[in-house]
């Protein structure tokens, strides 16, 4: 049997807020993958079913008891266009849920058929994008930062049509909430205040309880979503991800990356990356992240303003206050972030302290210049994070990543005075740096070769493989080198697709 815990929240907010709709039936589904671990950690019980069973469900084919499936509504701004109206066009919501500490959830199919708000769109989803979702999100999550997470993965025995005919899959996500920026959007466009409000309040009921007791809970409400999102984009920054569709309906209120499309790893580092295809000016290239970060929220910060004071001046003055504070947060987690991939974690004099941000400035610049791989970069410096180095040699794997090794040999020199002023031994620095500096990614070449294999040849060998060696990223794995090096020029990913 299967049974999920559904609460059904969302459901009773009433339908200014959704469409009611099943999922549609699809031919022949196939189980990919199910994340047993995630499911037991979620109270999700499968006892006794089998692997068709479940299939069956997670293709949308048989909804599990106490499924309430709905498309939720939301507006957004795309690329800075607002649209009044977007909505869960190809994914349905098919219940919110409690775990067993409290926690709420919710489950969504994503590609199981048109609904109300699909516009022209087919409401499917081909089976690379659903791969490329359960791989990052899942990688993501092993890395330590925010995000929905991937139950199931399906094949539908259905093919979708875009500039070829493709598999179709479906993919289970699990978030804290699917509630976006662009929900508060959507009511506050149409002067719905009350929707607004009910709206906020849900998110406070379910997702932020701690702001309950403050004065304006709406005005803390905002304060923790701005603080959640600076300490979100300030994670991405320190692993080089690129998120690629930063619009406002691909935010969540709950500081989960959310809604995995063109996004991307970068292999050599490069401040101002743009992966995605349709990202024509780069407005959501790697460096501009933490600014759309703010956009993205002052947007929120308009939607909401009438809940945080009853007189409008005050109002648009506490949130440019929040508002205002985005910045030094963010810089504070990104400068503590890297600080920590340098091996810089004792408290030091603040002179000292004053110079690390120009440090870590320093040896980005070296590695744009130098075309070094960003995550093998942290990750030999973890190697050779040693006051002396007891031979020269030790150095040559992590200068080798560079174009030449001069401005690095000078910077080591640099950052070796640093770390003299550190507490921690050279065997404890290197034990935290390499909890936090990865080993594996999922890197763009390997997952294009995972998406391949599987919609080409049917072979599902290399996603499993793959996905395997990045449920632990920080922890070097006999034999599975290659997952760690960066592509061969002929392998190089250049673009990614949102695929829809
Ligand atoms: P995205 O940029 O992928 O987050 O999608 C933006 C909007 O387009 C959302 O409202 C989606 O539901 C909708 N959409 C994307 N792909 C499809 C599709 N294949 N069918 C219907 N709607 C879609
Ligand atoms: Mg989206």
């Amino acid at each position: 049997m299967l049974h999920i815990p559904f609460t059904n929240r969302y459901d009773a907010l009433g339908d200014a807020f959704y469409v009611k709709t099943l999922p549609a039936s699809v031919a022949k589904p196939g189980l990919i993958k199910f994340n047993h671990d995630l499911a037991e950690q979620l109270g999700i019980v499968t006892d006794k079913l089998e692997t068709d069973e479940l299939a069956e469900i997670f293709a949308g084919n048989q909804m599990p008891d106490g499924a309430e499936p709905l498309a939720m509504a939301y507006a957004g701004h795309q690329f800075g266009h607002f649209n009044p109206q977007l909505g869960d066009g190809r994914a349905i919501l098919i219940g919110d849920m409690q775990d067993k500490d409290g926690q709420g959830f919710d489950v969504q199919l994503k590609g199981s058929g048109q609904t109300y708000y699909s516009r022209n769109g087919d409401g499917r989803a081909a089976l690379g994008p659903v791969l490329r979702e359960y791989l990052l999100s899942e990688a993501m999550a092993k890395l330590g930062v925010p995000t929905t997470r991937a139950l199931a993965a399906v094949t539908t025995g259905e093919e979708v049509v875009r500039e070829r005919m493709l598999p179709g899959g479906i993919i289970t996500r699990i978030a804290r909430s699917f509630v976006r920026v662009g929900t508060f959007q959507f009511f506050a466009a149409r002067g719905d205040l009350e929707s607004v409000k009910k709206l906020a309040d849900y998110v406070i009921e379910r997702n932020y309880p701690q702001v309950r007791e403050a004065e304006n809970p709406y005005v803390d409400l905002f304060q923790t979503i701005v603080d959640n999102q600076a300490a979100l984009i300030a994670r991405w920054m320190q692993i080089g991800f690129i998120h690629g569709v930063m619009n406002t309906d691909n935010m969540s209120i709950a500081g989960e990356t959310i809604d995995y499309g063109p996004c991307a790893f970068m292999d050599d580092y490069d401040h101002n990356r743009v992966y995605s295809s349709i990202d024509r000016d780069g407005r959501y290239a790697y460096s501009n992240q933490p600014p759309i970060g703010l956009w993205n929220l002052t947007r929120l910060a308009e939607s909401i303003v009438p809940l945080l004071a009853q007189d409008d001046d005050a109002a648009v003055e506490i949130a440019k206050a929040i508002l205002n504070s985005y910045q030094p947060t963010y810089e504070q987690h990104w400068l503590a972030g890297m600080r920590s991939k340098l091996g810089l974690t004792t408290q030091v004099e603040q002179a000292i302290a004053d110079d690390d941000k120009a440090l870590i400035e320093s040896l980005l610049n070296i590695m744009a210049h130098h075309h070094a791989d960003f995550t093998l970069t942290f990750l030999h410096l973890s190697q050779v994070s040693q006051l002396t180095p007891s031979t020269s040699e030790q150095d040559t794997v992590l200068r080798e990543l560079f174009d030449n090794s001069t401005q690095i040999d000078e910077w080591l020199e640099t950052w070796r005075q640093r770390l003299s002023h550190e507490a921690l031994n050279d065997e404890a620095r290197q034990a935290n740096m390499k909890a936090i500096n990865p080993v594996y990614i999922p890197r763009n070449h390997q997952v294009e070769a995972a998406i391949r294999a599987a919609e080409d040849q049917n072979d599902f060998s290399v996603f499993h493989d793959l996905h395997d060696v990045l449920q632990n990223p920080y922890v070097e794995q006999q034999g599975q080198d290659r997952y760690k090096l960066p592509p061969k020029p002929e392998e190089i990913v250049h673009q990614t697709f949102c695929g829809t």
